[in-house]
């Protein structure tokens, strides 16, 4: 066969070689041990927490070693594209600390464009480049034109189905089929002319050379060593309508782009020998793989599931409406990326986790469980360790995109929010009461009228009495620049005249001999006052509040006893 004439019928268009190409993607200069790591996205939708995790690994692994992380769009299936997704998905990766050096970037006119040389670096610009070596592994005699149309491979896909149903007919018939195909590398090249001639539409296809009866070796830097069946299957490389295939396009973009790292879900490993042959059959060098496993979640009954698109927690907006914060959650993506990301976080609990010597080694190896306690857990450390003005103007910024009413009271006034948040921050032990922005209402909307609401009662063994004349003497005697002792001293004068020690040694001791002790006179103010049993600190949240709308609160109640 003319191997020559050959690559010439298939691509009379294509007039560059692979060397060309080559000259136009010089090596990086980079320091010694620099990373090249890449997203690599179909854009069809959001992002996922899935493909945070990964993204992250890449975007540490880059950056830790002083390489480059790279964004390139994978939009070779344009049935599956979503316009506009591309966009969304550079936005919210940013919001996560994933910012990418070089590829496709938002230009100031909101849309796509790219930054740097090793461009494009979306997929669907780049047919040429893939088509140049596309012919050359046809000149070589590695790769042959397949005419079976779509339709019939379908057809074939459906016989292969019957066939696992082990008739005896359609066994035979698949194969008769398959062979039919594979007659095509033989195939001369009048054949092709004949075909071409006819108009029929091709698809490229390797020539495989594999025998999965041998074993590659092969050294994944997250699951270690393995042995893998050679690729035997002939697989296409172009599409009919020229378009690459992802194997195809993985091989020659990363080549091409100096790829030192690739970072994917280990849904590719059982593709992992046609891309070692790919990289083989065009003369490339195979850049290091990680394949990272998925993410896993609970589901009701305790069992471990993938956590599939559809679940809360997947689609990384959904934690933007829930009211994560961005650094809360890349707080836990740490975690759970590297067993001893915690044991370091106490040892260095005010370094960014870009400080973090993060280490491939210290992966899990069959994936990690995706838990919204633990979530919650971090991101109350991470929220505690905020100040009082940077929490105000996240809950404010949030609510007011999602919480209206919360949003407008408190960028009303935004020095009084600073007060209410800075209740119990700052110190060694600070409080752990959020969670998630949307925790915040339920912290401390009592602080505004109108959002104050009892969510409780006094329990029926108290005497209304004594309440009453707690709350009327708290009144008598409340002075806002009472100091805190001095506030307290009056509280405990007030129960121990009704009969509420505030001894509370003796209280202990023999509870019958009192009504009750200074915490439950504390309380009657408390519910008054704020509306619930338990709050932060009640003399700071007095002093935030003001006499007036302590006095109107006890008032109120007065009323209802
Ligand atoms: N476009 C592929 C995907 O979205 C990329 C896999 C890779 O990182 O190579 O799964």
């Amino acid at each position: 066969m003319d191997y020559n004439r050959l690559a010439q019928l298939l691509f009379p268009n294509i007039d560059r070689l692979p060397s060309d190409i080559e000259n136009e993607f010089p090596k990086r200069e980079l320091p010694e041990g620099a990373k090249v790591t890449r997203f690599a996205p179909s854009p069809t939708g959001f992002v996922h927490f899935g493909g945070l995790f990964p993204t992250t690994v890449a975007e540490r692994l880059a950056h830790q070693s002083g390489g480059v992380l790279y964004l390139r769009i994978e939009d070779t299936d344009a049935k599956r594209e979503v316009p506009g997704a591309a966009e969304a998905l550079i936005r919210t990766l940013s919001v996560y600390g994933v910012d990418f050096d070089e590829g496709a970037v938002i230009g100031e006119d909101g849309k796509i464009c790219d930054k740097g040389i090793y461009g494009p670096y979306k997929q669907s610009m780049r047919g040429s480049i893939y088509q140049t070596y596309a012919k050359q592994l046809v000149r070589e005699g590695k790769a042959y034109p397949c005419f079976t149309t779509e339709e019939e491979l379908e057809e074939l896909s459906k016989v292969n189905k019957k066939e696992e149903i082990k008739n005896t007919d359609w066994q035979a018939e698949a194969e008769a089929r398959r062979a039919q195909m594979l007659a095509q590398r033989n195939f001369t090249i009048e054949d092709v002319e004949k075909n071409l001639a006819e108009g029929n539409p091709f698809v490229l296809r390797i020539l495989a050379d594999g025998d999965p009866e041998r074993k590659i070796k092969f050294t994944d830097l997250v699951k270690g060593n393995m042995e893998i069946p050679e690729n035997d299957e002939d697989f296409v490389l172009l599409k009919s309508d020229g378009i690459p295939t992802y194997h195809f396009a993985h091989a020659v973009d990363d080549h091409l782009m100096g790829t030192t790292h690739v970072i994917r879900g280990e849904e590719w490993l059982p593709s992992l020998a046609k891309h070692l042959q790919l990289f083989r059959y065009l003369g490339f060098r195979a850049p290091k793989y990680m394949h990272i496993a998925q993410i896993m979640r609970l589901d009701e009954a305790g069992n471990k599931k993938k956590l599939s698109k559809r679940d809360m927690g997947a689609n990384m907006d959904d934690y933007t409406r829930m009211g994560y914060c961005p650094e809360a959650v890349c707080e836990y993506v740490m975690t759970l990326l590297n067993s001893n990301y915690e044991e370091w976080r106490m040892q260095n609990p005010d370094k960014s986790y870009r400080d973090f010597p993060f280490n491939i080694k210290k992966m899990s190896v069959s994936g990690c469980l995706f838990d919204f306690n633990k979530l919650g857990d971090v991101s109350k450390n991470v929220i505690s360790k905020m100040d009082a003005k940077a929490v105000t103007e996240k809950i404010t910024a949030w609510a007011l995109e999602f919480d209206k009413e919360l949003g407008e009271l408190l960028a009303r006034d935004v020095s009084y929010a600073e007060k209410i948040f800075a209740i119990g921050r700052g110190g060694k032990k600070p409080r752990k009461d959020l969670a998630t922005w949307a925790d915040a209402r339920g912290y401390m909307g009592f602080f505004y009228d109108e959002l104050f609401a009892l969510e409780a009662s006094y329990d029926e063994k108290y005497d209304k009495n004594d309440i009453r004349k707690v709350l009327e003497g708290f009144l008598e005697s409340y002075d806002e620049f009472d100091d805190m002792n001095t506030w307290f001293d009056k509280i405990k004068a007030i129960g121990e005249g009704l009969g509420y020690t505030s001894d509370m040694k003796a209280y202990k001791a023999d509870p019958s001999a009192f009504k009750g002790n200074v915490a439950d006179v504390s309380m009657f103010i408390r519910l008054a006052v704020i509306g619930k049993l338990n709050a932060p600190d009640m003399y700071s949240v007095m002093q935030i509040l003001g006499k007036e709308r302590v006095e109107n609160r006890i008032k109120d109640m007065l009323n209802t006893l």
